[in-house]
């Protein structure tokens, strides 16, 4: 009997541990994240273990982003417009730094070299091309006390550029950008992340995902994400319900009234059935709203919106922004473009949505006094073609008018040329197509020529090229 009952074991053994890590070894077909992270609030620093594990591939050389890096120039940084410049370092100048160590590739020593936002990892030995490959690095990211992605005031430390992530790959070539001061200058695919963050007794942690809380560290389980932002503070109050679908909503926040707080967890209740009754399902388990010094407005990721301080204090304000970063987990998380080379498609959709539920019966003639006050605007600027790429920007406003206000206008002339029912077809079938993938301008083209029934690149073609 003893006897049998050890060979059982065994097989139990083998089952449940050998064969689900054989699965995972042979199959992982995204990238998988994971990390033990030791948050130091003095230094408002992360010092992490990181450990990725990429599907099979072709890797000669392996490329990250690290947007973290472009905060160790402060002040004379290119990340932010010379406008902005008094508002983001209103507490002074203030550097961020990045420190990367022990880089391996499966267990081997590896070279490497970091220039601006690009990590690029050289494998000394040869990496099998059939079999997934392990990248880990010893990594400290300091946090400036700024308030852009990446920042800090007295109350929390938040970071939206803090990990490094794998650079997409268009055939043999990495797509690596500077951190241009224009747009959210970020293209990113899905990956799984499981993230251990130590924190201080008495910190909050704010991420995206499932979190856990054990003794002082949190482990957070994030799936199909393509950006990892946190927020952590001593400060922080948790306002918290389950909507109707069973997502996790819960804003964080530091000093907002808490009426604000209960009247837009119910607002955001009707306008994630809004989206998903027009687009599809809310496909994240949680969505957290979390106050921090981000000066403009509101910025967006994967599950984890950052709303600035000043936003908060207004209802109509952070109501009206909620909206438009809640559209983003459509347009953008989910449903995901190239930010760089195509902010037209998720700021053109997430602005009409926003004003369609905004407007309400007043959409065309919103739309009507857009159309009459954009005119003269863009008159002003050198090009305002649709799809042109961040670097051409020399100013905020240049930007937001073309790829906010143009592309929002150009979705509500589709919208009316389409009518309601095929404009719905038509998001609907991005969801279908690009969930937790990219669309891009041909995609976008080809599935509302297929709602409308007829081919639409002519109607198109002015919006990309007058
Ligand atoms: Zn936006």
């Amino acid at each position: 009997m003893r006897k049998l009952a050890v060979v059982m074991l065994t097989l139990l053994l083998l089952i449940l541990v050998v064969l689900p890590a054989k699965e995972i070894r042979d199959t992982i077909e995204r990238p998988l994240y994971s990390a033990d992270v030791i948050f130091d609030p003095a230094q408002r620093s992360l010092s992490a273990k990181l450990n990725y594990k990429l599907p099979p591939g072709d890797y000669e050389q392996i490329v990250f982003t690290v947007y973290a890096n472009a905060y160790e120039q402060g002040i004379n940084g290119i990340f932010v417009f010379p406008q902005f410049k008094e508002r983001v370092f209103y507490q002074g100048e203030s550097l961020g730094s990045v420190a990367v160590s022990d880089v391996r590739v499966n267990g081997v020593l590896a070279d490497f070299v970091l220039v601006g936002t690009a990590l690029t990892i050289m494998p000394r030995s040869n990496v099998l091309s059939n079999r997934p490959v392990e990248v880990t690095m010893d990594y400290t990211v300091t946090v400036p006390k700024i308030s852009h992605r990446n920042g800090s005031n007295k109350d929390a430390v938040w970071a939206g550029n803090w990990l490094p992530l794998l650079a997409v790959r268009e055939g043999q070539t990495w797509l690596t950008y500077p951190y241009y001061p224009a747009g959210d200058p970020f293209h990113n695919q899905v990956a799984d992340f499981t993230i251990n963050i130590e924190v201080p007794p008495g910190y909050t942690l704010v991420g995206p995902g499932v979190l856990h809380k054990t003794n002082s560290t949190f482990t957070v389980v994030a799936k199909n994400i393509r950006e990892f932002a946190i927020a952590i503070g001593p400060a922080y109050t948790q306002a918290v319900r389950t909507s109707r679908q069973g997502v996790e909503l819960s804003f964080y926040t530091y000093n907002a009234p808490p009426n604000t707080v209960n009247s837009l967890l119910d607002e955001l209740e009707d306008m994630i059935d809004y989206f998903t009754a027009e687009v599809g399902p809310y496909s994240y388990p949680s969505l957290r709203f979390v106050q921090t010094g981000w000066f403009l407005g509101g910025m967006e990721y994967p599950g984890v919106v950052l709303l600035s301080d000043a936003t908060l204090q207004n209802y109509y304000s952070v109501r009206s922004t909620m909206l438009h970063e809640l559209a983003h987990q459509w347009f953008y998380a989910i449903i995901g473009n190239n930010q760089v080379t195509d902010s037209w498609i998720d700021e053109g959709l997430a602005t009409f949505f926003q004003q369609r539920y905004l407007q309400g019966s007043e959409l065309d003639s919103h739309y009507a006094k857009e159309r009459m006050a954009l005119a003269p605007l863009l008159k002003t600027h050198p090009d305002v073609r649709l799809g042109q790429s961040l670097d051409i920007y020399t100013d905020w406003s240049h930007y937001y008018r073309v790829n906010y206000r143009r592309s929002s206008l150009m979705q509500y002339d589709l919208f009316k040329l389409m009518g309601a029912d095929k404009y719905r077809l038509f998001t609907q079938s991005l969801y279908a197509e690009y969930k937790d993938s990219e669309l891009d301008k041909n995609g976008l083209i080809r599935l509302a020529s297929e709602a409308y029934g007829q081919n639409l690149e002519s109607w198109f073609y002015p919006w990309f090229n007058d």
